[in-house]
């Protein structure tokens, strides 16, 4: 104003100036006022009053009309010309300052740190050197002071310098959302990198470079010198963020190795284009500790469970063989009675473990799904009969109804789909109260042409369970109604496995059930279809029940010779003959039979027909010529798979005293020997037990999961031939697996030996028929008549067919036995 040598202009530089003031003491009482704990009210009343007061200041006092512009020769200034202005603004300013010293009074009372006293003195300060230097300005009323405003001027501007440098080391000014900012930025106890759209560092906060190693200045440094990438990693992750998808990453720090979690995200600008990439380090390395040895603690203790459950396991199949074998070779009743109690016990302990380890093989993923082609029918044949005797013993009603459409195979886990099975039905004979009915529905619903869902419900008309225990009942260790359900042997574990195994196969299980009227548990399980061709009904099949054949005689002191070729029919014929305790021997060929015969009288002789180099007829035909041997007059019975008509004349002709078609019936074959041993030698059994149609019929015997397996074979044929002994028949197929006729068939037709090929081929048709493998029994047999024809063009067209064929059932076979 005092430069200014327009006077207009002056007058304007005068207002600007006293706008100045005023918002220096209204920024003053604002201050100081929101550092006192006003209320806002109060607050938002004082600061209202001293802008309003401000702005009557600059509009009064401000006027032209109250001074008088003078231009000396090099400077500017004024006279009063209305007193009453002036005094307006001295008020003014003297209330200001008088409501600033109480104001600031009580803060200085109140405060508790010595930054706001020493904020309030200097306040002071600042306004005692305002109020100082307005005094040349306010005499000059009464006395003429030359550059009175310049004294005003000046003390302004110290008071403001005081202030602002107070309010700066008191950090006012600080308290911004930027500065605040930066200061959590630096001190925050996360990592903080920021990049550039060159994919270049720009910024990193102090725990990012601690936490990455970052003693380099943070600019230009790359993503891949920062963390372990892989080449083009970086470009995906920066590419990923720009799309606007926020994703974290577990990544390891190239210099510290430490394992971090790497939030990734892209800022963007207004028109959308990226502005900056963000990461958000959280360090993971403590975390992946625990989680390492919480891992290795929990392999340590499922380690520790299979290592104990198999440690387990073998006493109690030691204690269950044993226990088998008092059942079977004790008549002590009461004996029996406690042999099946331990048959029980081991029973419930074998389950418990398996359902133990099945549950950490579950909790630690070890659990392995396994798919195989199987058939419906051999999982529900199995499971009727596990539980038949468990609902028979409770009077129960089990019945099994399946869709005749379901696809004949499938492929899936069959073990596991029994597993969810069985453990549906046990807890359903088990909730099922006596005389109640359980019913396994097998269902299905195509979903597309190579693949259907398997439904199989579980139907009981038992206890049923209580609405607020159904959405609890498939966690672990859940039992309910424990009062109740008391003597129910159980550990809470079945429906937990259950659930895991059917989502293990992609499945799902509902329930349904209503307390006090019974359940129905549904498991949805998809399969692949194998053979599209509907399995038809299978009611008869399961329910097909027989006894062991019972032999009818004893004879001690009899001895039997059997000759033939092949191992397995002569254990077929000493297994038979096992219970009815002959003494028996055997010879592999026609040569060994007549060293034998000449050495041991025996009481009779079976002899195969077709053997290699000498075959039954010309055996006879040496032993009755040999009027010597001691044998000379043994009956001999012929044993032939030619069950041609006719061929009977041929062999009684031949000098046989009788013959028995292969496979040999255990009943055929007992009244045989009966027929031709010396009646002294032979001790009839008077009744013999469990023979009878009546007892057969409740006789529970079960088809077992082995028979169920052989699913590929006549196993009623096989059982009959092995008269009835499931161990028996197993004994049976493995020697038929053992004698694979492959090598010396193939070796037969290599070099054109037709007639060993015959023979060959036909005992190829007599073992396969005794185990039931009725097809390539058949198959051998056509060959055989082949050799017998001469039409070798058949041979040779069919011989590789018959080889694939008979090789695939052995590996059916061996599959079956490994399972059993
Ligand atoms: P548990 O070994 O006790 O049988 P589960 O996991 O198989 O364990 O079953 C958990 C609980 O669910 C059982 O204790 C029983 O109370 C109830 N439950 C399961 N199945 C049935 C059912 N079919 N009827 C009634 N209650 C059932």
């Amino acid at each position: 104003m005092s430069i200014s040598t327009n006077l207009q202009h002056a007058y304007i530089f005068r207002v600007i100036g006293l706008i100045g003031i005023d918002i220096y003491l209204v920024s003053e009482i604002i201050l100081i006022t929101s550092c006192l704990n006003f209320s806002n009210v109060a607050e938002y009343l004082i600061v209202s009053i001293a802008v309003v007061a401000a702005a009557f200041d600059v509009i009064i006092y401000g006027n032209p009309d109250t001074d008088t512009f003078i231009r000396y020769e090099y400077f500017t200034s004024y006279v009063r010309s209305d007193p009453y202005r002036h005094i307006f603004h001295y008020t003014y300013l003297i209330i200001l300052a008088l409501c600033l010293v109480l104001i600031s009074m009580a803060w200085a009372r109140n405060s508790k740190y010595r930054r706001d006293r020493k904020l309030i003195a200097y306040a002071y300060l600042s306004n005692t050197i305002l109020v100082l230097s307005t005094i040349p300005d306010v005499i000059k009323i009464v006395v003429d002071v030359p550059f009175a405003h310049i004294f005003y001027c000046i003390g302004i501007c110290i008071a403001f310098a005081i202030f602002f440098g107070a309010a700066n080391s008191y950090m006012a000014f600080y308290i911004t959302v930027n500065s605040i900012s930066r200061d959590i930025f630096s001190t925050l106890a996360t990592g903080l990198l920021v990049f550039d759209t060159n994919f270049h560092l720009n910024l990193a906060n102090e725990y990012a470079k601690k936490l990455l190693g970052l003693d380099k200045e943070p600019h230009r440094i790359r993503l891949k010198e920062i963390f372990k990438l892989k080449s083009g990693e970086p470009l995906k992750m920066f590419q990923t963020a720009t799309e606007g998808v926020a994703i974290d990453y577990r990544l390891t720090s190239e210099v510290t190795d430490k394992v971090i979690l790497v939030n990734f995200s892209c800022k963007m600008d207004k028109n959308n284009e990226p502005m900056c990439y963000i990461l958000v380090a959280t360090d993971l390395t403590e975390e992946n500790r625990l989680i390492e040895e919480a891992q290795a603690a929990n392999e340590a203790k499922s380690q520790f469970i299979s290592n104990i459950s198999h440690e387990i396991r073998t006493p109690i199949n030691i204690i269950t063989g044993m226990d088998e074998l008092i059942c079977r070779e004790c008549t002590d009743d009461k004996i029996i009675k406690y042999a099946e109690n331990i048959s029980i016990a081991s029973k419930n302990l074998a389950s418990l473990i398996n359902d133990v380890l099945d549950f950490s093989k579950i909790e630690s993923g070890k659990l392995e799904i396994i798919s195989n082609e199987y058939s419906i029918k051999t999982i529900i044949n199995d499971c009727y009969n596990m539980f038949l005797n468990m609902a028979t013993e409770k009077k129960q009603k089990l019945t099994v109804d399946c869709n005749p459409n379901i696809p004949k195979r499938l492929e899936g886990d069959e073990v596991r789909l029994k597993q969810i099975i069985s453990n549906l039905l046990s807890n359903a004979v088990k909730y099922t109260p006596e005389g109640g009915s359980i019913t396994v529905k097998i269902d299905f619903e195509v979903i597309t042409l190579g693949s259907i869902n398997l439904l199989i419900s579980v139907i009981d008309n038992g206890i049923g369970i209580q609405k607020k225990d159904l959405p609890h009942l498939f966690e672990n260790f859940q039992r309910f109604e424990l009062s109740r359900n008391r003597s129910i042997q159980g550990t809470g574990l079945g429906l937990s496995i259950t659930h895991n195994l059917v989502s293990l196969l992609h499945g799902q299980i509902t329930v349904n059930s209503v307390y006090g009227e019974g359940s129905t548990f549904i498991a949805e399980i998809p399969q692949r279809v194998i053979d599209p061709s509907p399995i038809g009904s299978i009611t008869e099949d399961y329910s097909s029940i027989k006894a062991k054949h019972q032999s009818i005689f004893t004879a001690p002191n009899a001895k039997i010779l059997s000759v033939d070729d092949v191992q397995m029919n002569l254990d077929v014929l000493s297994g038979l003959l096992k219970k009815t305790q002959v003494q028996m021997d055997s010879a592999l060929s026609g040569a060994e039979a007549l060293v034998k015969l000449n050495k041991e009288k025996y009481d009779l002789i079976f002899l195969d027909h077709m053997m290699p180099e000498m075959d039954g007829i010309e055996v006879l035909t040496r032993l009755r010529a040999n009027k010597d041997c001691i044998n000379n007059k043994t009956p001999v019975i012929m044993l032939t798979a030619n069950a041609i008509i006719g061929a009977d004349r041929n062999y009684l002709d031949s000098g046989f005293d009788d013959y028995l078609l292969k496979p040999v019936k255990p009943i055929d074959l007992e009244n045989m020997i009966i027929k031709h041993l010396p009646p002294s030698l032979v001790n009839i059994q008077a009744s013999p037990t469990n023979t009878s149609d009546d007892e057969s019929s409740n006789d529970v015997t079960q088809v077992s999961s082995f028979l169920a397996s052989l699913y590929f074979l006549d196993t009623k044929a096989g059982l009959e031939f092995a008269a009835d002994d499931e161990d028996f028949y197993k004994q049976i197929i493995l020697t038929y697996i053992n004698e694979d006729k492959r090598p010396s068939m193939g070796a037969a037709y290599d070099k054109k030996d037709w007639p060993n090929y015959q023979i060959l081929a036909h005992s190829l048709k007599g073992t396969s028929s005794t185990i039931g493998a009725k097809e390539l029994s058949a198959a051998a047999k056509e060959l055989e008549f082949a050799v017998k024809e001469n039409r070798t063009d058949y041979i040779i067209e069919h011989h590789d067919e018959v080889m694939i064929q008979y090789g695939k059932l052995l590996d059916k076979l061996k599959t079956a036995i490994q399972k059993a």
